[in-house]
């Protein structure tokens, strides 16, 4: 059993921190990083390999985060290494169709049977923000509804998951946001059937479409409960709405076919549109939308819906994203699951053990421990765990050579380079991390 040689020392985070937050705001390109949920000092990676992230100061950590979910092969798998090295070496960006969108998209719509289309673009965002207008185009109707605490991109419209009551028109979360575009948005609690046949009962003529984290992941996991899916199929085909299924987390990471794969098609049918992200990109800037043909067809240069982007399908990319789901095969997903499990039993016995209240819920071989005893079944549940606890739990795990998710409300990610070695350093950490906790 051996456990990775700690230097100890933070000082060169530390001190790139500070450089950065003279030059970046907060320091960070994106929010969470800045380890706010958490208190303390991000470590600034410096390079990666299977399942470990190696620091600025030479300090080795497991990593449970894996870019927030797209490095399911572990990093600098020696497939995606070469498959990169030879995408680079034929040019880095043509603006012109190439044949690596068409593998990649081929890929995709060989995996998850209702998607007969998809059009590549370069992030989860535009992924759903593109979902979005298409379905408006194809419905001509204006209103969307979301669920709160599901997470899909930082697009306008979407960035409403506040309210309370049964159908709150959306205020906006972010300043910047104007109000008009928000209200179109309306924001219900997630797994409630009730609450959506009645929004549907009063405005279901007006509303365009249905958009949902799959199985959600950005609220920690709360996974749909029995017929949850079914019934917004069930409710958006009985009003002429879309249903857009969003697995930019869950596509590929739950199951080849993603959560989709697992949950099975709904008995009422499948969703009309599917987002991706994430793992399709292998770590790089990849994502993708797609879904039935005749709703694609609305989309420019066949249609009048218009959508594009300089970089989309760039060949790095896309070649990436393609050697990444050809690794990502049928015996893959039992593995991951296996080894999540041992991450999952083993933190829930270390805190069992301490008397430290928490939940574990599962999406495939995505977890998350909710710092409180009850299940989590909305935005509400989530938001009453322990988060202080978390924060404690989170960096003593952090000392020990550990690095989980910087915030109680995101899933712990594993990848199929998680070996034994690694598995020993967390089971080790864990008992110490619940006495902080
Ligand atoms: C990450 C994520 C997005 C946004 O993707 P970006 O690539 O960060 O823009 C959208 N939806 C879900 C469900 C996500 O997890």
């Amino acid at each position: 059993m051996s456990v990775p040689s700690q230097t100890l020392t933070t000082a060169s985070s530390h001190a790139l921190l500070a450089r950065a937050r003279a030059v970046i705001p907060g320091g960070v390109n994106s929010p969470v990083r800045a380890f706010r949920a958490v208190g303390g000092t991000p470590r600034f990676i410096a390079s990666a390999h299977g399942p470990w992230l190696v620091d600025v100061d030479g300090n080795r950590l497991v990593d449970l985060l894996c870019s927030w979910g797209p490095m399911i092969l572990g990093h600098r798998h020696p497939d995606v290494l070469d498959a990169v090295n030879h995408a680079a070496a034929q040019g880095f960006s043509f603006g012109t169709p190439s044949e690596g969108e068409v593998l990649l998209a081929e890929e995709i719509v060989a995996r998850v049977a209702p998607v007969e289309q998809v059009r590549l673009v370069s992030s989860g965002t535009e992924a759903t923000m593109s979902a979005i207008r298409l379905a408006r185009g194809f419905t001509g109707r204006d209103v969307i509804v979301k669920f709160a605490g599901c997470y899909h991109g930082h697009v306008d419209a979407l960035l409403a998951a506040a309210g309370s009551g049964v159908a709150t028109f959306a205020l906006p979360d972010s300043a910047g946001v104007p109000a008009d575009m928000t209200a179109e948005t309306i924001v219900l609690p997630y797994n409630d059937i009730a609450a959506l046949d009645a929004v549907f009962a009063a405005r279901g003529g007006e509303i365009a479409a249905v958009i949902t984290e799959a199985a959600p992941g950005n609220m920690g996991v709360v996974p749909p409960v029995v017929g949850f899916t079914d019934a917004l199929r069930r409710v958006t085909s009985a009003h002429g709405a879309l249903l857009v299924s969003d697995e930019v987390m869950t596509g590929f990471r739950c199951s080849r076919a993603g959560w989709l794969g697992l949950e099975g098609v709904p008995a009422a049918g499948a969703p009309d549109l599917f987002t991706f992200g994430k793992v399709m990109g292998g770590g790089f800037p990849a994502a993708a939308f797609g879904g039935r043909a005749d709703i694609m067809a609305h989309l420019a240069p066949e249609g009048p819906v218009y959508q594009a982007g300089t970089l989309s399908g760039n060949p790095v990319a896309a070649a990436a994203g393609l050697a990444t789901l050809r690794g990502c095969t049928e015996d893959l997903y039992p593995r991951l699951e296996a080894t999540a499990t041992v991450i999952a039993d083993a933190a829930s016995a270390a805190l069992t053990a301490e008397g430290v209240p928490h939940t574990v819920q599962w999406a495939g071989s995505m977890f998350s421990i909710f710092f409180r005893e009850d299940p989590v079944r909305t935005y509400a549940d989530a938001r009453a765990q322990d988060t202080a606890a978390f924060g404690r739990f989170f960096h003593a795990m952090l000392d020990a050579g550990v690095h989980l998710p910087p915030s109680a409300f995101e899933a712990w990610f594993v990848s199929g380079a998680h070996d034994d070695e690694a598995l020993d350093v967390i089971t080790t950490a864990l008992p110490a991390a619940a006495r902080a906790a």
